[in-house]
């Protein structure tokens, strides 16, 4: 058995043990990562590969989202990898979704946001991707941007090791935290801090502080149809107005409720699914589609056609494509709190566990890194 030393170990290879270890390591600490997998499999390749600001609410949460998106930006930068920076549509087909979209448009640049107003023409200017049969406008942001989940996850390993001397052990299960030993595989190290990192894995570290955390595991199911032909590109990503019912940026509008009434009571169906559309695209032109919500510590391991079939009838009153034939369907999972944002835990001296970013893991992830390493080495 070989015994290592580090500074700081990473327990979890997904974007939020990336996000550490890119923070950790531009400090010039030696850090290493380990990985369960071969390759990073969980929430962090199976996502849209949406940085997504407008999502969150005003104030500390949506200024968390921005600085992250900086971060990001100087990542995907210096690592070469494919990003498309033209932010989001919220495109809107019913009287009660556009008073809605209008109204953020009026209150959100108020709070920080950055977002407009378009009439029905100048969306579709924006977007060739929209379906102009009644649409009467969209609300723009230029802040989200889209990463390729996978390309991503699987390079940034790489790039780490190379430009930061980040060292990764892929393949290799943390089992034992003991500090300043930590056991991972057939390899004992020696580190004076650990980030646990795990995603929806609550029952291999700590099992006692995650069953008294109040987190639970989320399931969405999610579609990606083939590469687009002639190498066609989606503009903007694209949400909805199922949309705007669901991310907490929007409970500021006045005018929600009622939007919520009117799908509760003619399409109950989304609101027993928790389903709201997104559209992105991928490096190789595929676009990727969701998504529903399906809470409960056991997360059910078949998937149910009927939440895919409202999800594509959904997304196809407003994506207008040239191909929506479905080539991929899987689901991921990601862990949520039901009052906060994220956790930190802290189990025992020198370790901390960073979890449960919910559904805004890839938004967040180098903001709340930075957060949590300035605080660990002050
Ligand atoms: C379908 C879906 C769509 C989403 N879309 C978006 C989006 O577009 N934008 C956005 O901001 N967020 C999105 N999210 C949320 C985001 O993907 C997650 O919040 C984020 O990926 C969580 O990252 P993580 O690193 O905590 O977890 P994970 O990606 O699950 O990584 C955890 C890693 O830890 C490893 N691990 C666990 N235990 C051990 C151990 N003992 N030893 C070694 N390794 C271990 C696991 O193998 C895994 O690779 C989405 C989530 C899902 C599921």
């Amino acid at each position: 058995m070989t015994e290592n030393r580090a500074d700081l170990a990473i327990v979890g290879a997904g974007v939020m043990g990336l996000a550490h270890a890119w923070a950790a390591a531009r400090r010039g600490l030696k850090v290493v990562v380990f990985e369960r997998s071969l390759r990073a499999a969980g929430a962090s390749v199976r996502n849209f590969g949406l940085i997504w600001p407008i999502g969150q609410p005003h104030g500390r949460m949506y200024d968390l989202a921005l600085r992250s998106r900086a971060y990001w930006l100087e990542v995907i930068e210096q690592a070469r990898l494919p990003y498309w920076p033209e932010g989001s549509l919220h495109a809107v087909y019913r009287d009660d979704e556009a008073a809605v979209a209008r109204e953020f448009a009026e209150v959100g640049p108020r709070l920080g946001f950055q977002c407009e107003w378009l009439d029905a023409d100048q969306a579709l200017s924006r977007s060739r991707a929209l379906n102009p049969a009644s649409l009467l406008g969209a609300l723009w942001s230029p802040t989200e941007i889209t990463i390729d989940p996978r390309v991503t996850i699987a390079t940034l390993p790489s790039f780490l090791s190379e430009r930061l001397g980040v060292q990764f052990r892929f393949g290799c299960s943390v089992r034992r935290i003991d500090l300043p030993l930590v056991e991972a595989g057939a390899e004992h190290w020696n580190v004076e801090n650990v980030i646990v990192c795990s995603g929806d894995d609550f029952e291999s570290l700590y099992p006692e502080t995650f069953a008294s955390s109040g987190l639970t595991r989320v399931k969405l199911q999610m579609l990606r149809t083939a590469p687009q032909p002639d190498g066609w590109r989606l503009g903007p990503a694209l949400a909805a107005g199922l949309t705007l019912r669901f991310y907490r940026s929007f409970s500021v509008c006045q005018t929600l409720p009622a939007l919520r009434q009117r799908i509760a009571h003619e399409t109950p169906e989304y609101d027993r699914w928790e389903i709201h559309g997104l559209v992105s695209q991928t490096a190789q032109g595929e676009l990727t589609l969701g998504d529903s919500h399906e809470y409960g510590p056991v997360v059910d391991i078949f998937n149910k056609e009927a939440i895919d079939c409202l999800m594509l009838r959904y997304i196809s009153t407003f994506l207008s494509a040239p191909d929506l034939s479905i080539a991929q369907r899987w689901y991921g999972v990601y862990v949520k709190h039901p009052d906060h944002p994220y956790l930190t835990l802290n189990p025992a001296p020198g370790a901390h566990i960073v979890t449960s970013p919910g559904g805004a893991g890839m938004t967040l992830s180098f903001g709340i890194a930075a957060e949590t390493i300035a605080e660990i080495y002050v």
